[in-house]
């Protein structure tokens, strides 16, 4: 009867639930100790010059493995981290170890560090941002911040202070995932940004898909018209990098030119490139 199938669905349902929310639960207590412990990674993802072919910097992303439920993506663990209260203490951590790796790269290799939306919020940042340049010595034209469209739109002119207060240290900020928010021009104008990131969504249909092929081409148009730099994020195929070398995006990020690596490893990467002649 239907009112049995109701119960089955119910019964077959309920232990997937009571699964996932003992897995938070787990997940949550494990991030407290890890946060506590600064028991994270950060790897490097090597950005090309989509022209000359050679690195022009890296983005440190965060890797974390939980002793229960093994390597996390932190698309899980940084909302979850965020909803602990954790998230500042975590990027403060990135930044400092990130800015130190950093400053023993060749002086034309830049660094970019993701910054989530809540961390915008707290009004130390600038400090924070300014006190791991000291501590590592980095040049503040070297570092970029990269935050989301979200981060501006939940909290316009506390935003708007902190991020003036970064770019006046001489630190760039760049607009990640770009295509996938609330786009709004607007941001582009009000916000001291200096780049903008294509969501890899977009870059991952190219060539063929009519509609990203669209966006990816305006966005471009965008970035030039606005005099802001333009890097292509998700680039895995040959025929992806010639659609955005021709569209005349600055930089490219993909699997097809780097997968992020190890510090150690990157560094020796880093070491073996030339400085380019007209930097
Ligand atoms: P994101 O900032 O947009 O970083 C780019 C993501 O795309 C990375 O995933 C990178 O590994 C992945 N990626 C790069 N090239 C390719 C490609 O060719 N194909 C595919 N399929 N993927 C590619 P990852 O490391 O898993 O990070 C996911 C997101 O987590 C990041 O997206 C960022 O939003 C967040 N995240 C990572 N590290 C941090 C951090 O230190 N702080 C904060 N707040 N967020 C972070
Ligand atoms: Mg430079
Ligand atoms: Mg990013
Ligand atoms: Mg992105």
């Amino acid at each position: 009867s239907a009112k049995h199938g109701g119960k089955q669905t119910y019964r077959l349902f309920e232990p997937k639930l009571m699964e996932a929310i003992q897995r938070r639960r787990s997940l949550e207590a494990s991030l407290r100790r890890a946060s506590m412990r600064n028991e994270f990674k950060i790897v490097y993802q090597p950005v090309f010059s989509s022209t000359k072919g050679q690195i022009t910097g890296a983005e440190a992303l965060l890797r974390w493995t939980c002793p229960q439920h093994g390597e996390i993506s932190p698309t899980e663990f940084i909302p979850i981290a965020e909803e602990l209260g954790l998230v500042s203490r975590i990027g403060s951590d990135v930044l400092r170890r990130a800015c130190k790796d950093a400053a023993g790269w060749p002086e034309h290799i830049d660094l970019a560090v993701n910054v989530s939306p809540v961390q915008l919020l707290d009004p130390r940042l600038p400090q924070t941002v300014s006190q791991a340049l000291a501590d590592s010595g980095l040049a503040p034209e070297r570092l970029e911040l990269e935050i989301t469209e979200t981060a501006l739109l939940n909290n316009d002119e506390a935003a708007l202070r902190t991020l003036t207060h970064i770019r006046d240290q001489g630190v760039r900020i760049s607009l990640d995932d770009f295509g996938t928010g609330y786009s709004s021009l607007s941001y582009l104008h009000r916000f001291p940004i200096s780049r903008i990131k294509i969501d890899k969504s977009f870059v991952q249909k190219l060539p063929d898909d009519v509609g990203s092929a669209s966006i990816v081409r305006a966005i471009a148009q965008l970035g030039s018209s606005l005099s802001m730099k333009i890097t292509a994020e998700g680039i895995e195929t040959d025929s992806q990098l010639s659609f955005i070398q021709e569209q005349g995006c600055d930089e490219v990020q993909g699997f097809l030119t780097g997968r992020p690596i190890a510090a150690a490893d990157f560094l020796l990467l880093a070491g073996r490139t030339v400085q380019p002649v007209d930097a």
